[in-house]
């Protein structure tokens, strides 16, 4: 067991913080009232290889694996969570064509996801379910040398920017999953949704309607569509630990800073003991998240089956950053509820953790049916 980053690690978590100081910082505020990332930072992102970062001894010269992608996604949300988000849908998508993808298309779609010249989405929810793939109705039919896609998929990041998208339907008789350009014909932005938090990346419902695919598009086998999307979000909930975990150490420095400026009646706020208390309270939770974030990882690296281990990893550290952000709303008092101060917006957008890659609640059952020794549909 080693606790130690390598040098390469070191290097590449200087560079992200480096550049999130130049790059990202300085327009955070920005992004979050236009709700918008700037095509150049997103060009800049490519440049640096950072969407590439976990396929990268495939796919490009920079090899970080997902560690490397974990300290990546943990630098960017200190600075943005939004940033952060855009780079780990790229990772949703890419994720399953590299786990399930033939030669043909990982050569075809992986290499302009690593690339940050095409944006990626993953398309799963719609209107009557989040959590359960049975439910599932949109359906691909074949007609001819093409699938035919009809239906309507909710809440799908970052569905509208163009780029690649992987899409589970109903295939008939099972779930399967398709690799598919976003804004050609027969594929429609019907929904812009107004979120809570995360402002800068949209989440969209689509239309498909008479989507066209050829029929190597099909990722994996027809049916492999659950195991698919298992293996997938399992891997998802890595990513969305690291982007909490960056969040709430952002928190934590908020926290620090504000305790340090304010005075109350002449001395410093850091003199009172509860302050203390909270402050190390938020060290503790943050510590303990990143440990557990950087052992996912590991294991993810190591290729191991991480469906139980990622739902514990992902309640832990989705839970933890709720608390740090509640803890450090408090220290900030009166302006915490001001959105010129940054706790503000990290509440909000940490709020998000809990909920996306499965809820919670989901993980839960995940976590006893595991605990409970049998396999169960969740
Ligand atoms: C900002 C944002 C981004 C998103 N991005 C994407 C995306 O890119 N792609 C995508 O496909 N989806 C995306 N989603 C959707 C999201 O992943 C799902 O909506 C989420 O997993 C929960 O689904 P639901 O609320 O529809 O839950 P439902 O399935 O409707 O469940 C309702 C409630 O029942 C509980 N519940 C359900 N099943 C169980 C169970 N077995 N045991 C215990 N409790 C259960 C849930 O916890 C929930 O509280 C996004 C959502 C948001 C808010």
């Amino acid at each position: 067991m080693d606790f130690s980053l390598t040098k390469e690690q070191q290097n590449l978590q200087e560079t992200l913080r480096e550049f999130c100081l130049k790059e990202i910082m300085p327009i955070a505020d920005k992004i979050e009232k236009e709700d918008k990332i700037p095509d150049d930072l997103i060009t800049k992102m490519g440049r640096l290889n950072l969407f590439g970062i976990p396929f990268a001894a495939r796919y490009d010269d920079l090899d970080g694996g997902y560690i490397g992608s974990t300290l990546v996604l943990e630098e960017l949300a200190k600075a943005s969570g939004a940033v952060a988000m855009l780079v780990s849908i790229n990772y949703l998508a890419a994720i399953p064509i590299d786990l399930f993808g033939n030669e043909e298309q990982k050569k075809k779609f992986l290499t302009r996801l690593c690339n940050g010249s095409a944006i990626g989405s993953f398309a799963f929810t719609e209107a009557a379910t989040g959590s359960d793939p049975q439910s599932i109705i949109s359906e691909a039919v074949i007609d001819g040398k093409e699938y035919v896609l009809n239906g309507i998929k909710r809440f799908v990041t970052a569905a509208d920017m163009d780029g690649i998208i992987v899409i589970s339907v109903h295939d008939g008789k099972t779930i399967s999953a398709f690799i598919g350009e976003k804004n050609i014909k027969g594929y429609k932005v019907t929904k812009t949704w107004d979120k809570m938090g995360m402002h800068g990346i949209s989440l969209v419902d689509i239309e498909l309607e008479n989507y066209r695919l050829p029929l190597d598009s099909l990722l994996g086998k027809s049916g492999d569509g659950y195991n698919i999307l298992l293996n997938t979000i399992a891997v998802g909930k890595l990513n969305t630990c690291a982007i909490m975990l960056g969040c709430m150490q952002s928190a934590m420095e908020e926290a620090l800073k504000y305790a340090r400026e304010r005075k109350v009646k002449g001395k410093s706020m850091t003199q009172f003991q509860s302050i203390q208390t909270m402050l190390a309270d938020i060290a503790v939770k943050v510590t303990a998240a990143r440990w557990l974030t950087y052992r996912l990882a590991t294991l993810v690296d190591r290729k191991q089956d991480i469906r139980t281990e990622s739902a514990i990893a992902k309640i832990f550290v989705t839970e933890t950053a709720a608390e740090v952000a509640r803890l450090a709303f408090k220290v900030h008092g009166a302006y915490a509820y001001i959105s010129d101060y940054k706790i503000e917006r990290l509440l909000r957008d940490i709020y998000l953790g809990e909920i996306v890659e499965g809820s919670n609640e989901v993980q839960k059952a995940i976590v006893a049916g595991s605990l409970l020794n049998y396999v169960r549909m969740v």
